[in-house]
């Protein structure tokens, strides 16, 4: 039989079947894993895209066989728990996924991994706390709480304490919570009339994030500002939970579907009522738009959200092309260095932030396109700490070395994980860091 090398057509991805039995049967895991990995093994594109890949050749390597049969299973874990399901090598490099018969989805087949051992009970305490995103931010940002917790994430003795009792990494700079929490400080403004483009839907519901939430309530803010600027009406999602993201991250699939059932029945109500729904974390975007859909493909309101649901970005250059966007920009941004995350990346839809950045007048914008590490909690984790910062070390290089006036990410953990790794003294370590919607109310003048 002869097997094309790659596949000409636009890949496919299966529905996630993490319902059946079948699913969770760890043998027929680990002969899935060892045929995956064998084909990785063959392959070795995706050697610089993260730690996992590396760690299964070295794997290969050290082994007797010098092949994957050669690998104990139970070093399987040292790959899967590496991954963080960026989704890169999937959307990115990878020829043999479906269509292809190899059939090869790694982060998927990662997932399943990490699905079996959260089954089994192999989350830890530090794991389920930092995937309760939303719990964490409500108690956190409990008026008095807040300064405490703020206080305490940048006092030196407690961080050595969290070191060594919980896991977290002294080091890493952790986000502060606000108590001015964006959901009861928000000011949408609906009073405009709805002017559908063709493109776009004339009028937009806010779902505002845990991020967004309860570290950094501008960010929403100043997306509320553009809109009202070019006379979008908006409103914010009347109840919403964490998206799942962490959770998913995590293996935890039940807490994913909770989550989804509290969220998916008043989106797709907005949906259905001719709502864009935009949220500025783009792995909560890419959690509506391809990772609920996976996992409930046979649900009409899920797909009635991927379908309402836009990136920030993508709505404001789509209304741009339906002339329909403000484009008289009042303040130039000067240089800035923009970094596009990978969840953003593998949502297809082109540089959409660069494209709206460029159309301020005398803005000059670097663009890295590359992992900077952090991925959601993974790059917090005491183990993956130095991991996360080698991974990042091309990008603070990238975004320092242009000297510019603003650092950026669409993904606002890395971009404070790229000031962090730019650090002090070096090259861009004056840049002022800024999300681009941010940016964009400043162009604005707002
Ligand atoms: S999904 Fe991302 S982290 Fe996981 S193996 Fe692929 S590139 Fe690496
Ligand atoms: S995921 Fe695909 S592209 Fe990456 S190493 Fe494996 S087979 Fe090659």
């Amino acid at each position: 039989m002869t097997v094309r090398e790659g596949s000409l057509e636009a890949p496919t991805r299966h529905p996630l079947d993490w319902k059946s039995e079948d699913f969770y049967h760890e043998d027929k895991l680990n002969h899935e894993l060892e045929r995956v990995f064998d084909i990785c093994h063959g392959c070795r594109r995706c050697v610089n895209l993260c730690t996992a890949f590396p760690k299964l050749f070295d794997l290969v390597d050290e082994s007797p066989t010098l092949e994957v049969d050669g690998i104990p299973k139970k070093d399987y874990w040292e790959v899967i728990d590496r991954c963080y399901l960026c989704d890169m090598c999937y959307m990115t490099k990878c020829p043999y996924v479906p269509p292809h018969e190899w059939n090869v989805d790694f982060p998927h087949l990662m997932l399943r991994a990490k699905a079996i051992k959260f089954r089994k009970g192999g989350a830890s305490f530090r794991d389920k706390l930092l995937s309760n995103t939303d719990a964490l931010g409500k108690l956190a940002s409990i008026p008095v709480v807040v300064q405490i917790v703020n206080a305490a994430n940048k006092a030196a003795p407690v961080r050595k304490v969290m070191d060594s009792m919980l896991g977290i990494h002294k080091d890493r700079v952790l986000p502060e919570y606000d108590s001015a929490k964006f959901r009861s400080t928000a000011k949408p403004d609906a009073s405009f009339p709805v002017k559908d483009g063709k493109q776009t839907p004339g009028k937009v519901a806010i779902f505002s994030t845990c991020y967004v939430n309860y570290n950094e309530p501008g960010i929403g803010h100043d997306l509320l500002k553009i809109l009202a600027h070019n006379e979008v009406p908006s409103i914010v999602v009347e109840k919403e939970a964490c998206c799942g993201m962490p959770k998913l991250e995590l293996g935890d699939l039940e807490a994913v579907s909770r989550n989804k059932d509290i969220n998916i029945p008043p989106l797709a109500k907005l949906a259905r009522d001719g709502y864009a729904i935009l949220t500025a974390v783009p792995s909560c975007t890419l959690m509506f738009k391809q990772e609920l859909p996976l996992m409930f493909p046979d649900d009409p309101d899920v797909k009635a959200v991927a379908e309402a649901m836009f990136d920030p970005f993508e709505y404001l250059v789509l209304r741009h092309k339906d002339g329909l966007l403000k484009t008289g920009f009042s303040k130039a941004l000067g240089k800035v260095s923009y970094h596009i995350p990978c969840h953003l990346r593998v949502q297809n839809m082109g540089q959409k932030t660069r494209e709206l950045l460029e159309m301020v007048p005398a803005t000059k914008v670097t663009t890295v396109e590359r992992c900077a590490g952090h991925d959601g909690t993974w790059g917090v984790k005491s183990e993956y700490f130095e991991q996360s910062m080698k991974i990042g070390r091309p990008v603070f290089r990238q975004m320092g070395d242009a000297a510019p006036d603003y650092i950026s990410s669409d993904c606002a953990i890395a971009g404070r994980h790229i000031q962090q790794g730019i650090g002090e003294g070096a090259a861009g370590s004056g840049a002022e860091k800024q999300h681009p919607i941010t940016l964009i109310r400043i162009a604005y003048g707002l």
